[in-house]
């Protein structure tokens, strides 16, 4: 009898744990694994359907110099020649990698300690800065460190949910069925969301706010406490610094009406989600893409954030704010450093941060200071200011912010390298050379999920054609640009034995990560690695935050001005997923079961709007931004407020004759954490 191979899911990033067991040369057959603390057995439909998606079909599988294939020699010679006559020519700054929340976190931390570490330069950003980068912001501000303060087990000891801006039964459905669990045994769960989505309609409450109200209905919140004694005054005077004048300004403008006019919500519904938060100590507010992608997402983070420092509601068992994240890795990637905005393993750039990595690293140099985040680097890469990019797992020529000008840029770009599972991308149709990259099933790794659960992805297939993992081809193209020793891993297991050292080196006690027995043992201990959480079950239980004096920060946040509808872009669209589709399709596309749900991208329209402006439930219709413009099937649907639009992000050129919603949000971001603002974009819609 064949043993089922413990493995983690390829989605999202409630990360559950898969048993799979190989059935043929390409086929496996998948069941949730039951001693997974993230899933305990159970799967969604995507995760249930992965086995239709670990074909060949589409895949490339050859190391590609323009339309020629290559050998493998002659592709890394040519990348890493073409990066070190960029570097001698331009500068360490005239270079950058794009990544991906899909790499594992070996791939991230060698891609990463070539760019920061050799290159010199912290021009390393990755898709993640879309999914949850002012959830980093937000915690390094309020805790002095990017720590998801909960965990699953939170879900079942909590009384109150607050779920915002995220239609978790849909885009986490695994951590909804939690959810769901604990409201059948008499815990209330409430929503935030303009749009009354599938996880509303279950809700005890719904509040419809309006979108970019966020920040006023927490501080308004966060106000009631106050007046209604629910503020835990000893917690703060004990574990929080409270910044002068911090109450008088909350208690500007913040009084229920008020709110409740702002939000356009009824002031009892308001009123009624004031009280069940002032009565049940042990809530849990998650929030996702509603709160991240927005260009005050930082400050919406804060506001929450906020709300369970001044309530005490933080490292105790079903209390906390807790950020669920999109991507499996999302978090392996924060963990590494791979980001633009951290240096490596949680650390700053810091000069003594600096000088302590590049010693570990042995590194001829180190980057000086934070490099591009996505939306500028693209931006540089438009402006010629980058002359040499690569592009890891991940199809920015679809899913970034205006992405008609991503597309302009790379193809303006001098040299760009893409690494890649599937062929025909739409960014690597841009590439100058393509590199065949190993699969979910191919590969072997760590990955991260929300609740900081740390588990294996294992190979469950030989490797296809002349595919090959990330961090091979990462060291292949560092070793020809003369940093030989440097870059000797020849397993996985290499790689996470040093980012597990460089996470506790010589850091004056910080907690940064608990080492796992894999760390300590050989490879036979990595192979063996049963999931582990880092960090602890309740991260700051003892009250001691990662500032410097040990306090945690209640953070001024003050709600922006909403503009008002545009006479020519009289409505305002918001993007997001659905059910059981992925990113951009590229696997799930691949399971025929996953598209009947929604088989083609439909925009959502109140029907009053749909009436009013001529058009017909199931007609065709363009929809059109400052930015660009899309076809979409019309769907009325009640749920939507009267002026917005929905519409999804999977589909491409590649997918379907409209639907590219990557062309229609502007690129704004947050002023803070540098992520778009995807979620309200000023737009037009006409039938066609
Ligand atoms: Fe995979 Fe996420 Fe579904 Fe779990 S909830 S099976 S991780 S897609």
């Amino acid at each position: 009898m064949v043993e089922a191979v413990r493995t983690t899911c390829a989605y999202c990033g409630v990360g559950c744990g898969i048993r799979a067991t190989v059935t043929g040369a390409r086929s496996v057959e998948i069941a949730g694994d039951p001693d997974h603390p993230a899933n305990r057995g159970r799967l969604c439909s995507k995760g249930t359907h992965l086995g239709e998606t670990v074909g060949l079909e589409g895949r490339l599988l050859a190391p590609m110099i323009g339309n020629k294939r290559a050998s493998w020699d002659k592709a890394l010679d040519l990348v890493a020649k073409r990066f070190k006559e960029t570097i001698a020519r331009h500068g360490p700054g005239s270079v950058a990698f794009y990544v991906s929340g899909q790499l594992l976190t070996e791939d991230y931390y060698v891609a990463n300690k070539l760019m920061k570490g050799f290159i010199g330069t912290a021009n390393i950003d990755t898709n993640s800065r879309l999914c949850m980068s002012s959830a980093v912001a937000g915690h390094m501000r309020a805790f002095g460190e990017d720590v998801v303060p909960a965990t699953y087990d939170d879900l079942d000891a909590a009384d109150l949910f607050v779920l915002v801006g995220s239609n978790t039964a849909w885009c986490h459905p695994i951590v909804y069925q939690r959810i769901r669990a604990r409201c059948e045994a008499g815990a209330k769960l409430v929503v935030i969301d303009p749009r009354r989505t599938e996880t509303a309609e279950e809700a005890d409450l719904h509040l419809p706010i309006r979108p970019g109200s966020d920040v006023v209905l927490m501080n308004g919140l966060l106000h009631h406490c106050r007046e209604a004694g629910v503020v835990d005054e000893d917690y703060l005077a004990a574990h929080v610094a409270v910044p002068a004048g911090f109450w008088d300004q909350l208690g500007e403008g913040n009084d229920l009406w008020s709110v409740a006019r702002i939000c356009d919500v009824p002031a009892a519904d308001l009123r009624h989600f004031y009280e069940l938060f002032a009565a049940n100590p042990r809530t849990v507010t998650l929030f996702s893409q509603g709160i991240n992608q927005s260009t005050a997402g930082t400050d919406q983070v804060n506001a929450i954030t906020n709300l369970h420092l001044a309530t005490g509601r933080i490292g105790k068992p079903g209390a906390a704010p807790f950020s669920i994240t999109g991507q499996p890795n999302a978090m392996g990637g924060r963990e590494v450093g791979g980001l633009a905005s951290t240096l490596a393993a949680h650390i700053d750039f810091a000069p003594e941060n600096r000088a302590r990595v590049q010693r570990f690293w042995a590194a001829p140099t180190i980057a000086e200071k934070p490099g591009l985040k996505a939306v500028d680097l693209f931006r540089a890469i438009g402006e010629g200011r980058i002359k040499a990019v690569w592009v890891m797992a991940t199809n920015p020529a679809v899913s970034m912010p205006d992405a008609n000008r991503v597309r302009e840029a790379l193809a303006a770009c001098p040299f760009v390298v893409v690494s890649d599972v599937i062929e025909k991308t739409d960014t690597g149709a841009f590439a100058h050379v393509r590199l065949p990259a190993a699969a979910w099933g191919e590969k072997d790794g760590t990955v991260t999920n929300s609740d900081r659960t740390i588990s294996r992805q294992r190979a469950l297939f030989l490797l296809p054609g002349e595919a090959k993992p990330d961090w091979w081809i990462v060291k292949e193209v560092a070793r020809r640009m003369g940093w030989k020793t440097a870059f000797t891993y020849d397993r996985p297991a290499d790689i996470w034995r040093e980012h597990c050292r460089l996470s506790t080196y010589d850091n004056d006690g910080a907690r940064l990560f608990a080492l796992s027995g894999a760390a300590q043992g050989g490879n036979a201990a990595y192979d063996a690695m049963a999931p582990f959480r880092w960090g602890g079950d309740h991260p700051f239980a003892d009250g001691r935050f990662s500032t410097e004096d040990g306090r945690a920060r209640l953070v001024p946040v003050a709600q922006k001005a909403l503009p008002e509808p545009l006479a020519k872009w009289p409505l305002t669209l918001n993007t997001g997923r659905y059910r059981d589709q992925w990113h951009t399709m590229t696997r799930t596309g691949l399971a025929p079961k996953l598209a009947r749900h929604r088989e083609e991208p439909l925009v959502e329209i109140h029907p009053d709007d749909g009436a009013r402006l001529g058009l017909a439930d199931g007609g065709l219709a363009r929809v059109s931004t400052p930015q660009g413009e899309s076809l979409y099937r019309v769907a009325f649907h009640s749920g939507q407020r009267p002026g917005e639009l929905f519409v999804p992000i999977h589909w491409t050129d590649r997918t379907a004759n409209g639907g590219r919603t990557g062309l229609l949000p502007r690129p704004l971001v947050d002023p803070v954490s540098g992520q778009p603002g995807f979620k309200r974009t000023p737009a037009s819609i006409a039938a066609v």
